[in-house]
Parts: structure tokens; sequence; C-alpha cells
């Protein structure tokens, strides 16, 4: 049983109310964190504010060599990271090992900094007069992240910040705190002055006192749709710069022409892998013909029934548990409801044995056939290990179904026609499209985004936005007159 705190100031601070946190593959509570109030908010808004001037005038290449040597410890404790990630969030090691490596690509992308801040010089922009723009820090900027990446999502966010001058508040999932503190460790280690990295827990009335407190500048939300809207909505009202990214349903097309054998087998890590509790989980696919359905379903069938499942902590296996039992049982809901809509239950995740048999939230890979856009299974993001076939006649229909979903995070299509692949990419309504890639989460330096109701906010996360979204432009024109130069009072517009 751990006892964790929050991180402000270089401190370690306990809080007056506080959540179990739990072991999903066995049920077991094994820690207990503390939910801030305002007023543990305000505690960590000081501390910024105390350590971000002199970093501001920190120059960008010392700023770059605290993430190098961060990287480094990343790297050298990722096995002790990962199991934090793994016992409470339930995926399995060597997924949580994936994650992190995403995420640390992050931190080599912020090492460049010094390189990415150097703004734009027009020597004689006019007479005499030379203009440059640079991008200087906001100040104080939070980032609050969802329960599914506790690793490389929080990732995404601060290391950017933090090398283009800014103080970074993290305000991480409840149910996954761990790993938030284990890289505020890190950053200290590395040599990052204490206040510039704070890790705040809690839940709304913590989120609510960060987007109200005008000394917090930006925020990047990653979370389900609901939230998302209200805390854009909320930052907005504050005069915030907010990026907020929700939910998803991604869809992959699947021609008649791809490699079925190679579609099926990806398609079977983007539906169940971290047990589908990814944002950019392949959660439909969209059969064009029956020919190609019915083949399609036979092969995700036959393996999604073989599928090892067990504690993420565990090596060798290919999903762990879901994060709670309420989720688990709003999933096994869905199971139940796409059934009694009409859909066919291909493979029934609820029948596998440790569902019965652990008291863990265990659920086994579903898929059903012959789903419709008007279901419920089609319509929500279920974010479980559900994977539903549409089947339609034509491309176009599959471009104009996945158009018509209100979600718009990643897509693929599975093609050996470059001209068909063409036409997806640039026809489709979602954020993230992959041509025979099922999982296109950009690298660290292209940035991250959905479309529609998956992201609220104009600049996406990590990649050259994150540059744009935590700084802000200065434009500074200069001239220096000969002297004696005396001017004539000039009160038209001037103009070169
Ligand atoms: P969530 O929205 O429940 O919680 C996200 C964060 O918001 C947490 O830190 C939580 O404490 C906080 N929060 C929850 N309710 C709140 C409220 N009413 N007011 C203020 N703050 C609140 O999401 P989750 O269940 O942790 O994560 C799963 C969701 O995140 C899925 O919908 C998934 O698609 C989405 N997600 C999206 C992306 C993306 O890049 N678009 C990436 C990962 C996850």
């Amino acid at each position: 049983m751990q006892t964790l705190t929050h991180w402000i100031g270089g401190e370690r601070l306990d809080g007056d109310r506080h959540l179990d946190v739990t072991n999903p593959a066995s049920a077991e509570v094994i820690g207990r964190v503390p939910l801030a109030d305002t007023a543990t908010v305000e505690r960590a808004i000081d501390a910024a504010r105390a350590a971000q001037p002199a970093w501001r005038d920190t120059p960008p290449a010392k700023r770059a060599q605290v993430m190098f040597r961060f990287k480094m410890l990343l790297e050298r404790d990722a096995d002790e990271l990962c199991a934090l990630v793994a016992r409470e969030h339930g995926k399995v090691l060597e997924d949580a090992m994936g994650e992190l490596k995403r995420g640390i690509e992050n931190v080599e992308y912020a090492c460049g900094v010094p390189e990415l801040l150097k703004g734009e010089y027009s020597h004689n922009a006019g007479p005499g007069i030379d203009t440059w723009s640079n991008h200087q820090p906001l100040g104080i900027v939070a980032g609050i992240t969802p329960f599914n990446f506790p690793a490389m999502v929080p990732l995404w966010m601060y290391p950017m910040a933090i090398a283009c001058g800014n103080a970074f508040i993290l305000k991480p999932s409840e149910q996954v705190p761990s790993a938030a503190l284990k890289m505020a460790e890190l950053l200290e280690e590395a040599g990052l002055p204490a206040g510039l990295f704070q890790v705040v827990h809690g839940d709304r009335e913590a989120v609510e006192a960060l987007i109200d407190a005008p000394e917090v500048k930006a925020l990047s939300f990653v979370g389900s749709t609901p939230v998302a809207k209200s805390i854009y909505r909320r930052g907005a009202d504050n005069g915030k710069r907010v990026q907020a990214l929700g939910g998803a349903k991604n869809h992959a097309v699947v021609l008649p022409d791809a490699d079925l054998d190679n579609a099926a087998s990806t398609l079977i890590g983007a539906a169940f892998g971290s047990a589908g509790e990814r944002c950019m989980a392949i959660s439909v696919a969209v059969c064009v013909g029956d020919a190609t359905a019915d083949a399609l379903v036979a092969k995700v069938g036959e393996q999604a029934r073989t599928l090892k499942i067990g504690p993420g902590t565990e090596t060798g296996l290919d999903m762990g548990a879901l994060i709670n039992a309420a989720h688990r049982d709003k999933v096994a809901g869905y199971i139940e409801q796409g059934k009694a809509a009409g859909a066919e239950l291909v493979v029934d995740g609820r029948q596998h044995p440790l569902v019965q048999e652990s008291p863990g939230y265990f659920l086994g890979a579903t898929l059903f056939d012959r789903v419709t856009p008007e279901m419920g299974i089609y319509r929500d993001e279920i974010f479980g290990p559900v994977l539903c076939v549409v089947r339609v006649e034509t491309f176009e229909a599959a471009i104009a179904l996945i158009n018509a979903h209100q979600y718009g995070n990643g897509t693929c299509v599975f093609t050996r026609d470059g001209e068909a692949a063409r036409r997806f990419s640039d026809a489709i309504e979602v954020g993230m499209v992959g041509i025979n890639v099922p999982l296109p989460v950009p690298v660290a330096f292209h940035s991250f985004g959905g479309w529609k109701e998956s992201l609220f906010g104009d600049l996406h996360a990590y990649g050259p936005d994150a540059v744009r979204f935590y700084t802000r432009r200065k434009a500074v024109s200069q001239r220096w007159p000969a002297q004696n130069l005396r001017e004539q009072a000039q009160l038209n517009f001037p103009s070169s």
C-alpha cells in the first residue's frame, strides 16, 4: 500500500481528501492519492510564479541540456516506470514500454528547442528598419491528462512547454498517479529547478481551480469529449489558450484488393492492443463488399479467440485488464446492447474464462459483424476491446460513412490501389490518416490531433504546433536613425 503525494515546489505534499488507487488485474487497493483543493492548486501556482522568471531568462541551449539529461534518466529507469504503468493501468509491460518510447521521442524533440525558437528576421523590412519575430514563453501553463497513457500523454505536453521557458503544472488522471511522480523525480535529478514541473493530483475541483486561475495562461487537455468540451468553454470564458483533445471512433476501410491476411493481423493489434483503451484504437472495420467482409471476419475472429490475456505486470501477454470495474461493466453492457440491436456477435469477450475466474477487470476480445450506423455500438466510443464490422457496397459509401461520424481522430485504409489511397487521404474528414498503417500516431516531429468532436481548439498536440501553443509571438521593428536626423511629422499611415 503506497501513500502518494502531490509534488509542489520540489516537495512532497499530502492533502485532506483521498482516493484509493487500484490494481485492475487483481482489484486490490494498492495506494491512496490525495485530491487537491483550490488552496493546494494555488500553492503550486505560487511556486511556479517564483521559479518561472529565471527559467525564462535561461538560454534555450541550457534548458535543452536539462532535456538531454532527462531523456537519459527516462531510459535508465524505463523498466521501473513501465512497471508502475502496468500495475495501475493494467496494460501489458511491452505495451507500456511502447508508450514510454513514443513519449521519449517528445523529449528528444524538445532537445532541439534552440533551433525551434530561433524566430524570423527581415533585414531592411522598411527603409533602415529591421524586423524580427520571436517566440516568448507564456509563463505558467497546465496539462490535464487521461488514464490511458500515464507516461506518454503528459510527455506530449511538458517537455516542450518547459523547454520553451514555461513552468508546467500537471494534473494527471487520479486513477494512474504514480508515473507522473516518478517523472517529477527524474526531472529534479536532471537539474530542473523546483517549481517548473509540478504534479497536482485531483479531480474536477483541481481542474476547475487551474482553469479559473488567471496566472495559468494555457491549458492542454486530453480526455473524453464531454469533459474536453466543457474545459474548452470554461477556459475560453477565462480568456485562456486551450487545446482540448477528446474521444474517438476510428474506422479502418478494407478494400477488396487489400492484403487481407496482413489487414486482419494489424487490425487485431490496433483494435485490441491496450484492451482497446486507446484514443487511436481502430473500433470499426468498414469492409467494401460482402466477400471482403466474410474473409476478414473469419480471419480476425480466429485470431481474436487466441489472444493471451492476463495481469499486465506479467510478460508475454497480448492484453491486460480494463481500468476499473465500472468501465469493464460499461463495455460489457455495450456487448449486450449490440446483440439486442441485431448485430452478429462473432466473438463474445464476456465468455473469456478470466471474466469469471479473476477478481480483476478482464474482458476478452469481442467481434461484431453486420453492425449498422444507427446502433449505439457504432455511434459511441466504447473504449474497450470491441471491434465492429460494418459492410458497405462501395468505397464512396465508406468515405461518406466516416465523414458523417461525429468523431474524426484517426482512420486508415487497407488497399494496394494508390489512386484510391490518395483519394481517401484527401477526402476524409479526419485529422490523422493511415494508408496501410492502422495506428497513424504521428512521430514527435509532426503534430497530433483529430478533427470534429475529437479536438477543440486549433493547434494540435506536440511537434511544431506545441512550440506555437506554449509561446506567444512578438514582432519587433527596429531603426537606428543617423545622428542629427530630424524627421517631418508624418500623419499618414507609414508605408514603404
Ligand atoms: P476523462 O475525460 O474522464 O478524464 C480526463 C482528465 O480529466 C482526468 O485527469 C480527469 O481527472 C479529468 N476530469 C474528469 N472529469 C472531469 C470534469 N468533470 N471536470 C474536469 N476534469 C475532469 O477521460 P479518461 O477516462 O481518463 O480517458 C479516456 C478518454 O480520453 C477517452 O475518451 C479517450 O478517447 C480520450 N483520449 C483522447 C486522446 C486524444 O488524443 N484525442 C488521447 C488519449 C485519451
